[in-house]
C-alpha cells in the first residue's frame, strides 16, 4: 500500500506541475450526456426501474471524471465543475436553494432523486414544472416557481460535492453556479401570482444560501468560483441592472479570498449592461461571447477595468466548426493589449452543452469534411492551443493542419454552387408574393376543393409502428430490397388513407411513414448536407437531437416527396396534402455554415423548397403543406435584432409557394402557442392556411384575435393535446371550437389536432380524431 500511495503522490506531483504550466485557458462548461449518451441511457433506465440510483451515480461520476481527466490533459487551467446535471442546471440551483413547489411533498433535507425527478418529469399524481427553453438554444430548462412564501434552504450540496469529487481525482476545478439574479430572472411567480409578485423581491432571500455555498467552497478549496449571469444580454431595463449591483455587493465580503467570475454568453452585452457588470464589486473576471456578442469587443477595446481578468470566449459553443485559429489569436493579442498580458483567458463562446460531444465517433463523415469540423472534446484543444500561443509557444503544426483545414474549406468545390449562389443573390430586395390576394385565392380553391365549413384535417404524421421504424432501418442498411421497402411503406400510406377516409376527414395526409425526421428527411436529399452518427446535443433531460451539418451550397438534385405523394393521392379522391418541411425551420434545426449570413443560407433551402412546391403542383398536388414549426425558435434575443430575422425568415418561406395557381392551396404550420407577439409577421407568410398549436396554451393564441388583429386567411388552432394520451371528448373538443368560433369567421375556421401524430398509438389515434370530426360535423349542424 506504500507503493500505491507514494504513486499516487507522483501522479499528484505530475499534475500539479502540468497544471503550474497551465496557460490561461478557460472552458465555460461541458456536454453531460457523454460521447455516446451514457447518461441518457443510465437515466432512462433507472426511471424505468431497471437500474439502481447507485448504478446511475456510478455512470455519472465516471463521466464526470473523464471530462474532468480530458480537460486537464489537454492543459486546460479553468476546467469547470458542476456543469453535469442529471436534468438541467436550473433545476439544480432550484435544488440548491431548497425552492420546490409544495405540491412535491418534500420535507426539507437534501434532496434526493424523488424530489428531484418528481419535479422534471412529474410523478404519478403531480405534473411537472414547466420548461421552456434556454435563451435561443434548443436546451430546455425547468422554470422555478416562486413566490413570497417561498422558504428557501440550502438543500443540495451538489456544487461542493462535485467540486470535491474533481479535488479528490487530483483536479482543482471552477465550480459554476446560476447566478442569483439571472436565476431570479429566468424564474416564473407562481400560479395565481402572475401579475402581482416581482421575483427580483426574493434576491435577499436567495443570497443568504449562494453566501453559505461560497464559505463551503472555499472550505473545500476552492479558489475561483464561476456564476452565470446570462440575462446580462437581454433586453433588460435599469431596475434589473441595479439587482446585479445590489446581489453582487452583498456577495462582496463572503467571496472575499475567491475569484469570482461572472460569465455571459449567447449575444452581446448592452452598452448599459457592460458598464453594471464592469462595476460589481468582489469580481476579479468577465466572460464574454466573443462570437456571437462582436459589438461586446468595441466595447471592451473602448474601456475595460483595470487589473481584471477578461475570459474571452472566441471559441464558438454553439456550431461544429473548426475554430479559425489564426483570426482568433489576431483578435486576442488585440485584446492582450488592451487589458495587459496576464489578464486575458482564452475561453469558449458559452457552454460546449451546445454542440456535439467527440468527432472522433464519427465513423461516417468523410475525411475532408470531418476536418472542417470540432465538436466539444476538440474545442478544448482549440482553447487551449490559442491560449499557449498567446504565451508564445505556438503549436506550428496544430495552426499549419487548422489553416490547411480552412483553406479547403474554403476553396472546396463541394462547399461552392455558382449557380446557387447567383440564384440566392437574386433574392433579396424582392418581395415575392403570390399575385392575388388570399380572400380571392380562398375562393378560387374553394371552388375547387369543395370543402365542408369546419374542415377537417391533421398536421402529417400518423404513428410510427416499431415496424415501420424497422422497414426504414433495413432498407437503410440495405437488408431489405427497394422493392420490398416501396410495398412496405405503400401499404402502411394505404392503411392510412383507408383509416381518414373512414374517419371522414376532408383534406387527407399520407402519414410520412417513409421519414424518421422532418428535416433530416429533407437534408439526406438535398446537396450541402452532413450527417453525424453520434453528433448528439441534449434538448431536455434524457432527450438529444442530431441536427443535420449544413456545409455548402445547398441545391435539390432531383424530387423529394413527389413519389410518395403522388402515390397517396392516387388512393384517394379526397384532397391529400403534399407535405414539406420549410426553408427556416430546415434552417433553425441544423449546425448552420458560418462562412455567410443564416439568410443566404435560409435562402438557398427555400429555392430548394420552391423546386419542390412546383413539382409537386405539376403532379396534380392541389394542397401543399409547408411547416415552419420552428420559425419563431431563430427569433434573436434581443428585440433591435427580431425585425431583421423576421423579414427574410418571412420572405424565405413566400419564396417557396410564390408561383403558385391562385387554386393551389399553400398551408404551414407552427408548433408553438405562444405568437402574439410575431403575430403581424405570420400573416404576412400569406400562407391560405395555418394549422397552430393552440390547445395547451389555455387560449392563448385566441387572446391576439379577441384583441381586434385582422385575419383573413384560413387558421386552424389545434384543438387537442397530441403531446398526451389522453384521449379528448366531443364535447370537450366542440367546446374549444366554439370558443374559436367567437373572435374567428366561420369560413376561414379549420379542425385539427395541435401537432403530427407520430408519438401516438393508433389506440389513441383513432378515438381521438373520430371525436374531433364528430365535433365538427355536430357544429356544422348548428351553424
Ligand atoms: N408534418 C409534421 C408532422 O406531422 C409536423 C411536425 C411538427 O410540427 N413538429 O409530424
Ligand atoms: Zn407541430
Amino acid at each position: 500500500s506504500r507503493t500505491l500511495s507514494s504513486s499516487k503522490n507522483r501522479l499528484s506531483f505530475l499534475r500539479f506541475n502540468l497544471r503550474f504550466r497551465a496557460m490561461a485557458s478557460h472552458i465555460v462548461g461541458y456536454p453531460r450526456m457523454g460521447p455516446k449518451r451514457e447518461l441518457k441511457f443510465a437515466l432512462e433506465s433507472f426511471w424505468d426501474g431497471k437500474s439502481s440510483a447507485e448504478d446511475l451515480q456510478k455512470v455519472a461520476a465516471e463521466l464526470r471524471a473523464s471530462i474532468w481527466k480530458q480537460m486537464a490533459d489537454a492543459g486546460i487551467k479553468y476546467i469547470p465543475s458542476n456543469t453535469f446535471s442529471y436534468y438541467d442546471q436550473v433545476l439544480d440551483t432550484t435544488a440548491m436553494l431548497g425552492a420546490v413547489p409544495e405540491r412535491y411533498g418534500w420535507n426539507g433535507g437534501e434532496i434526493g432523486f424523488d424530489a428531484y425527478f418528481s419535479m422534471a418529469r412529474g410523478n404519478a399524481s403531480v405534473t411537472a414544472m414547466e420548461m421552456t427553453k434556454w435563451f435561443d438554444t434548443n436546451y430546455h430548462f425547468i422554470v422555478p416557481e416562486l413566490g413570497p412564501n417561498v422558504k428557501f434552504s440550502y438543500a443540495s450540496h451538489k456544487a461542493v460535492n462535485e467540486f470535491k469529487e474533481a479535488k479528490a481525482l487530483g483536479i482543482e476545478t471552477v465550480p459554476v453556479i446560476v447566478g442569483p439574479v439571472s436565476y431570479l430572472l429566468l424564474s416564473k411567480p407562481a400560479k395565481g401570482l402572475e401579475k402581482s409578485f416581482s421575483l427580483l423581491s426574493l434576491i435577499d432571500k436567495i443570497l443568504p444560501i449562494y453566501k453559505e455555498v461560497v464559505t463551503e467552497l472555499k472550505k473545500a478549496g476552492a479558489t475561483w468560483i464561476q456564476f452565470d449571469e446570462p440575462t446580462l444580454v437581454l433586453d433588460l431595463d435599469s431596475h434589473h441592472l441595479q439587482a446585479f449591483t445590489h446581489a453582487y455587493s452583498e456577495l462582496e465580503s463572503t467571496v472575499s479570498g475567491l475569484n469570482v467570475l461572472i460569465e455571459t454568453y449567447f449575444a452581446d452585452v448592452p452598452a448599459e449592461a457592460y458598464k453594471t457588470l464592469t462595476s460589481l464589486k468582489g469580481v476579479t473576471g468577465f466572460g464574454f461571447d466573443l462570437v456571437r456578442g462582436t459589438k461586446t469587443l468595441d466595447l471592451i477595446h473602448s474601456g475595460f477595468p483595470s487589473g481584471k481578468q477578461l475570459f474571452a470566449g472566441v471559441v464558438d459553443g454553439r456550431n461544429i466548426w473548426a475554430n479559425d485559429l489564426a483570426a482568433s489569436l489576431n483578435t486576442l493579442k488585440s485584446l492582450e493589449d488592451k487589458v495587459g498580458k496576464g489578464n486575458l483567458v482564452v475561453s469558449t463562446s458559452c457552454s460546449l452543452l451546445h454542440t456535439a460531444v467527440d468527432l472522433a465517433n464519427e465513423t461516417k463523415l468523410d475525411k475532408e469534411i470531418k476536418s472542417w469540423l470540432a465538436f466539444a472534446a476538440q474545442k478544448v484543444h482549440e482553447v487551449n492551443a490559442l491560449a499557449k500561443a498567446l504565451s508564445g509557444q505556438r503549436d506550428e503544426a496544430f495552426f499549419f493542419s487548422n489553416a490547411a483545414a480552412h483553406s479547403s474549406r474554403k476553396f472546396s468545390p463541394r462547399v461552392t454552387n455558382e449557380n446557387v449562389q447567383k440564384a440566392a443573390a437574386s433574392l433579396k430586395g424582392s418581395d415575392h408574393r403570390r399575385a392575388t390576394d388570399v380572400s380571392a385565392r380562398l375562393d378560387a380553391q374553394q371552388k375547387k376543393l369543395g370543402l365542408p365549413v369546419l374542415p377537417t384535417t391533421t398536421i402529417g404524421s400518423f404513428p410510427q409502428t416499431m415496424d415501420l421504424r424497422r422497414v426504414r432501418r433495413e432498407f437503410k442498411a440495405k437488408k431489405i430490397s427497394e422493392d420490398d421497402y416501396v410495398k412496405a411503406i405503400k401499404d402502411e400510406i394505404n392503411k392510412v388513407v383507408v383509416l381518414q377516409e373512414e374517419l371522414d376527414i376532408d383534406v387527407l395526409v399520407h402519414g410520412e411513414p417513409e421519414r424518421n425526421d422532418m428535416v433530416e428527411y429533407f437534408g439526406e436529399q438535398l446537396s450541402g448536407f452532413a450527417f453525424t452518427v453520434n453528433g448528439w446535443v441534449q434538448s431536455y433531460g434524457s432527450r438529444c437531437v442530431k441536427p443535420p451539418i449544413i456545409y455548402g451550397d445547398v441545391s435539390r438534385p432531383k424530387a423529394m416527396t413527389v413519389f410518395w405523394s403522388s402515390m397517396a393521392q392516387s388512393m384517394t379522391k379526397r384532397p391529400m396534402k403534399g407535405m414539406l418541411t420549410g426553408p427556416v425551420t430546415i434552417l433553425n434545426w441544423s449546425f448552420v455554415r458560418n462562412d455567410q449570413p443564416r439568410f443566404e443560407t435560409c435562402y438557398q433551402i427555400a429555392l430548394a423548397i420552391k423546386d419542390e412546391v412546383e413539382d409537386l403542383e405539376r403532379a396534380g398536388i392541389t394542397v401543399i403543406q409547408i411547416d415552419e414549426a420552428a420559425l419563431r425558435e431563430g427569433l434573436p434575443l434581443r428585440k433591435s435584432e427580431q425585425a431583421f430575422y423576421l423579414e427574410w425568415a418571412v420572405h424565405s418561406f413566400r419564396i417557396t409557394n410564390c408561383s403558385v395557381q391562385d387554386t393551389t392551396q399553400i398551408h404551414t404550420h407552427m408548433c408553438y402557442s405562444n405568437f402574439n407577439d410575431i403575430i403581424h409577421s405570420i400573416i404576412d407568410m400569406d400562407a391560405d392556411v395555418i394549422t397552430i398549436e393552440n390547445s395547451r396554451s389555455d387560449e392563448k393564441l385566441l387572446s391576439v384575435f379577441r384583441e381586434g388583429v385582422k385575419y383573413g386567411a384560413g387558421i386552424g388552432p389545434g384543438v387537442y393535446d397530441i403531446h398526451s394520451p389522453r384521449i379528448p371528448s366531443t364535447e370537450e373538443i366542440a367546446d374549444r371550437i366554439n370558443k374559436m368560433l367567437a373572435v374567428l369567421e366561420t369560413n376561414i375556421l379549420w379542425v385539427n389536432p395541435d401537432c403530427g401524430l407520430k408519438t401516438r398509438k393508433y389506440t389513441e389515434v383513432k378515438p381521438a380524431l373520430s371525436n374531433m370530426v364528430a365535433a365538427a360535423k355536430l357544429l356544422r349542424t348548428q351553424l
